[in-house]
């Protein structure tokens, strides 16, 4: 057994973790040359490395430490539950009170007829379920061929095959034999990098029709559904315009084309509502859901589905399932994270008070000259980053470089301001405060000043 702690110098844990430490989205060269930065605790909207370094979390982990870090209650919850019942399945015909709670309390907040919840470990595993889902609703509904499944260029739905698949990042595709058959891929609505001289309004009608176009195509009796994120995450916080998603909507009724909303990042609070299908106006068939929905303190995932999806799913056995759907501390854990988000009216510091803030600061930093224009959608937003804002250019050279260098600029201010090309994106703890909201700004400020010099 080895003994390794915090104690130990940073050089020593980050030699240990390039030997023996594989890292999604790293590569090697990288940990090995720089050696990653370790983070031994947090607090709040702060995270500590082992440097004692105190660093501005903009990122709330990856999307989802809405709550903040550091709760004492949730520690308390995860503790309880696993000396009373640390695990149990939720397969043949057996069930558990966390699991129940939770999902009666998700059928409460999500929208209309989505009153039940499969669970799952994650976004990605939801993901794969949904694949599933889809395809043996319309299969239990004598349409076999209704099998295709339509999504967009850089969406993000997790990293599993199926996932991944569903996903529109070339780069994930080009590895291990992605995508999938029977995914099919239309453009995003990113009207900042791709709307040209069209108005957001004409771009976002374009870009929806799209999807007409492709389900004539493939023939509305091969097409089971149609995914999206209410607002594009690890795409680069994209917000659609407002003419986009109407149009989805009316287009996925013509067709009989289920909609799944990937609600991974919007989920629970992050766009000012419990949901971003509510602050976008669609009604899912389907909605996926993981991260915010325990901020993050315990891995879990699920999908809500709508009554006659699970009445048709249900009248026969649904042959899919993970041995931790529903896990009893996950559950728990979960179950908390949204008393404390309803008992702290969450949502309303986030309407009434983080996002307002938020949007001031943004505002200012938009007038920085490398700073090209604002995405934003309550708690998440990008800035793009642009030589010349008035027409929107993108740097010379490759995508990207402009971003990595301001996001080591920030890590070197102690903040975390991920960067998806040359955009810089932000979704920080939705507790954050007025007067922390003021210190990311001043980092950031000073980020993108540092940056805008070595540019030079
Ligand atoms: N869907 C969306 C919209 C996501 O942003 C993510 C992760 O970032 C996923 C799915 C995958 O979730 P997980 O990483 O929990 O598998």
């Amino acid at each position: 057994m080895s003994y390794i702690t915090n104690h130990l110098p940073t050089a020593e844990l980050q030699a240990l973790d390039a030997a023996h430490h594989m890292h999604p989205f790293t590569t090697n060269d990288e940990l090995a040359e720089k050696g990653a930065r370790i983070i031994t605790k947090a607090k709040g909207v702060f995270l500590t490395d082992s440097e004692g370094n105190e660093i501005l979390d903009g990122m709330a982990g990856l999307w989802c430490v809405n709550i903040g870090y550091g709760r004492q209650e949730m520690a308390d919850v995860a503790a309880r539950q696993m000396l009373e019942l640390n695990y149990y399945n939720t397969f043949f015909m057996t069930s558990h009170v966390p699991a129940i709670a939770l999902a009666t309390e998700i059928a409460k907040l999500a929208p209309g007829d989505l009153n039940h919840v499969f669970f799952a470990g994650s976004g990605s595993e939801a993901n794969d379920t949904n694949i599933r889902m889809v395809r043996t609703y319309w299969a239990m509904k004598d349409k076999p061929e209704k099998s295709h499944i339509i999504s967009r260029k850089n969406a993000y739905h997790g990293s599993s095959m199926g996932s991944g698949s569903l996903g529109g990042m070339t780069y994930m595709h080009e590895q291990g034999g992605m995508p999938i058959p029977g995914i099919h891929h239309i453009n995003q609505p990113d009207w900042w990098a791709e709307g040209g001289d069209q108005t957001p309004e004409a771009f976002g009608l374009a870009r929806a029709q799209e999807l007409e176009a492709k389900i004539l195509e493939l023939g509305a009796d091969n097409v089971a559904a149609f995914i999206g994120e209410p607002v594009q995450g690890a795409g680069g916080v994209i917000v659609p315009p407002s003419t986009y998603w109407p149009e989805i909507q009316r287009i996925c009724d013509k067709y009989d084309v289920l909609i799944i909303a990937d609600e991974v990042i919007c989920g629970f609070g992050r766009t000012g509502n419990w949901f971003g299908s509510q602050t976008m106006g669609i009604k899912p068939h389907i909605m996926t859901i993981a991260k915010g929905l325990s901020s993050g303190y315990q891995p879990i995932g699920g999908s809500i589905v709508c009554d006659e999806i699970a009445e048709v799913i249900g009248s026969g056995e649904f042959n899919h399932g993970y041995t931790y759907s529903g896990h009893p501390v996950c559950s728990a854990v979960a179950l908390e994270n949204l008393r404390i988000m309803q008992d702290e009216k969450i949502l309303d510091h986030v309407n009434n008070v983080a996002a307002p803030a938020l949007q001031e600061g943004l505002d200012k930093l938009a007038e920085h000259p490398l700073v090209g224009g604002v995405n934003v959608s309550g708690m998440m937003a990008s800035l793009p980053l642009s030589p010349r804002k008035e027409t929107r250019s993108k740097f010379a050279g490759a995508a990207g470089t402009v971003g990595y260098m301001c996001r080591e600029r920030c890590f070197a201010n102690n903040l975390v301001m991920r960067h998806v090309g040359d955009r810089m994106i932000i979704s920080p703890p939705l507790v954050i405060t007025p007067e922390e909201i003021g210190t990311f700004m001043t980092r950031a400020t000073k980020a993108l000043d540092e940056t805008y010099t070595a540019l030079k």
